[in-house]
């Protein structure tokens, strides 16, 4: 077999249940909680919950969450937060929306995640630490917590409801923060959401974008309180429609990881029958993936990837592609681009991509698959065949 013949299975991205809570929002009247509402609350509770952590706050984005998330950490005034660059523009940007410029670090050679090692000596030019998720593979928290001293805040847009060491993502750094962007594992359409144990971070979040009726019941730190009746109104608040649509997304979260996982373990069944040159990062047994697509490692030179990536897609094999390269873009190339946006950029200097061996290997040498969240086991085996084959043909060919 050649090719992928069976569609990817998938379940209608939104069922009754959304259907009934969006309805119940309109029969209400209410599509904007300024307050800390029922829908807004019932999200917040159930992000507290998934994260074990003390207090969740809902943004209208992603970038929102890790913008807050910055801020409150401490970020002002052209200070580096160190990060990698295996992530979405959008957190790179949000250092620069926070105030703060980005200090790209690589990534393991074995995880599409920050490298531990780098940030050490860093906590005296750098005054925080960005850590991204990436492709759903938990970072190695417990090392990178221990690398430094900086506050960490941890990007789980590709993550949900993943853990590390026992312990769910999102509850190892200061804060948490998770995209419901369409694309994830839950959506509200848009969205996002802050998570936090600590109770001045949770209110030094609020005061970038929610409403005064929330801050003035909510605020109790005393150097936030001047903020009451304004915070800075960059008006991030999630729409009550996005967070009861999320609220059931969220429900279906480990039926839908655990289907994953199970059509994953197929799939590596499968490619090591075939004794496939390939592997996956390895987890723990007390560890366990988000889901973004996961990556996949090629092992052995691969030539020309761009190519063997458009081969495979021909092949009907499910693959999603890697972001562009954000060390080379033009926006973080370009100084005058920076500036239109963030005059106070001009203290970022592009580093030189030979400072990111395990990056640059990382985007040759991975496929990032995506993975059915329904029970698949006919289209993994396909899928599975097809790559091995695909492969061995290209093994044969360099
Ligand atoms: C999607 C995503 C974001 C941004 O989230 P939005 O909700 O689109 O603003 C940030 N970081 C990562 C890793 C993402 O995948």
């Amino acid at each position: 077999m050649t090719s992928v013949t069976l569609p990817f299975p998938r379940t209608a991205k939104y069922g009754q249940p959304e259907r009934d809570a969006v309805l119940r929002l309109l029969d209400s009247g209410h599509l904007s909680e300024t307050g800390r509402g029922p829908t807004t609350a019932s999200l917040e509770n159930a992000f507290a919950e998934l994260t074990e952590s003390r207090h969740a706050l809902s943004f209208n984005s992603g970038t929102a969450s890790i913008h807050a998330a910055l801020h409150a950490v401490g970020i002002r005034d052209g200070e580096t937060v160190a990060l990698s660059p295996m992530t979405w523009i959008s957190a790179v940007t949000a250092v620069f929306q926070a105030g703060g410029v980005p200090h790209f670090c690589d990534i393991e050679p074995d995880t599409p995640n920050l490298d531990p090692a780098a940030l050490v000596g860093l906590d005296n030019s750098c005054s925080a630490v960005l850590v991204t998720h990436a492709w759903g593979v938990p970072a190695r928290m417990d090392l990178i917590v221990e690398a430094t001293g900086m506050p960490v805040v941890e990007d789980c847009s590709h993550a949900h409801g993943a853990r590390y060491r026992g312990r769910p993502v999102g509850s190892w750094g200061t804060a948490g923060c998770f995209s419901l962007q369409e694309s994830k594992a839950v959506s509200g359409g848009e969205g996002g959401v802050l998570v936090t144990s600590d109770r001045r971070v949770y209110e030094s979040a609020l005061t970038l974008g929610h409403h005064p009726s929330r801050l003035a019941a909510e605020l109790t730190h005393a150097d936030l309180l001047p903020l009451v009746q304004t915070g800075a109104a960059y008006k991030f608040r999630m729409p009550a429609l996005s967070a009861g649509i999320a609220r059931e997304q969220l429900r279906g979260l480990a039926a839908r990881s655990e289907a994953a996982e199970q059509n994953l373990a197929i799939l590596a069944q499968v490619l090591r029958h075939h004794d496939a040159p390939v592997s996956f990062p390895a987890l723990d047994e007390c560890s366990s993936r988000g889901w973004y697509g996961t990556p996949l490692i090629i092992v052995g030179p691969v030539g020309d990837s761009a190519a063997l990536f458009d081969l495979a897609v021909a092949r009907g094999l499910p693959l999603r592609r890697m972001y562009p390269d954000w060390l080379r873009t033009p926006l973080l190339q370009e100084r005058d681009l920076l500036q239109r946006f963030w005059p106070h950029a001009r203290a970022y200097s592009p580093p030189s991509p030979s400072e990111f061996p395990n990056y640059y290997q990382a985007r040759r040498q991975t496929f990032l698959l995506k993975v059915p969240h329904v029970p698949a086991a006919d289209y993994m085996e396909q899928v599975g065949t097809v790559m091995a084959r695909l492969l061995d043909e290209v093994t044969h060919l360099s």
